[in-house]
């Protein structure tokens, strides 16, 4: 069922080494490392959202079971806040690894990479959220947001040429996987409502 996404995440995967690759000098990125896990919303289309729940069922029950009560009471939370609800991903252990690593959503496959991003004032460079934490990129800049010249001043390798948005991969399959259908986008939580 998942065959031909397998084959695009190995598309994908290979690309984003050499992404990480172009940009080591600024990436803290390592095991153990889990900030990207621990705030956040986590969109995933219903493609990728699938392949996370059929590897959620062959996990360890008890695991699942750990899984299903963290959703269920992240789900409550999020229903006393109004707005974008940010939280810890329920699919990271206690020791900080992903359960479902190699099943991750395309969000988590970017996190830590510095991209090109578009707005009204024209191109600029998104860097990764834990700039803020002293992480990647923090050597060099400390806002999220850097402009294109700022940036080359530092002699970094080029950025990945294009937004990391979900969208983004969604609408560039490359045309073996034309047939490939994401379908809706969602955070995280959402896939859960009426479904723990
Ligand atoms: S699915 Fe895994 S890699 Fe993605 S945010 Fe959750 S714990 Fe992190």
């Amino acid at each position: 069922m998942f065959s031909l996404y397998r084959k695009y995440l190995e598309v994908i995967d290979a690309e984003l080494t050499m992404d990480f690759v172009s940009q080591q000098p600024f990436i803290k990125c390592k095991k153990g490392c889990s900030l990207c896990c621990e705030e956040g919303d986590y969109p995933l289309s219903r493609l990728e959202m699938e392949y996370l729940m059929a590897g959620l069922t062959a996990l360890d029950t008890e695991i699942q079971k750990k899984i299903r009560i963290s959703i269920k009471t992240l789900l409550a939370e999020k229903q006393k806040t109004d707005g974008r609800f940010m939280h810890k991903c329920p699919f990271l252990s206690d020791s900080k690894s992903c359960y479902l690593y190699e099943r991750r959503g395309l969000i988590c496959r970017t996190f830590g990479l510095a991209s090109f991003e578009k707005s009204e004032n024209g191109l600029f460079v998104k860097l990764p959220e834990c700039v803020k934490a002293g992480l990647n990129y923090s050597e060099v800049f400390e806002g999220k947001e850097v402009e294109i010249a700022k940036f080359k001043k530092f002699g970094v390798e080029a950025p990945v040429k294009h937004s990391l948005n979900l969208n983004y991969y969604e609408k560039n399959l490359p045309s073996e996987f034309s047939g490939l259908e994401f379908g809706e986008i969602r955070p995280l939580l959402d896939w859960f409502i009426q479904k723990v």
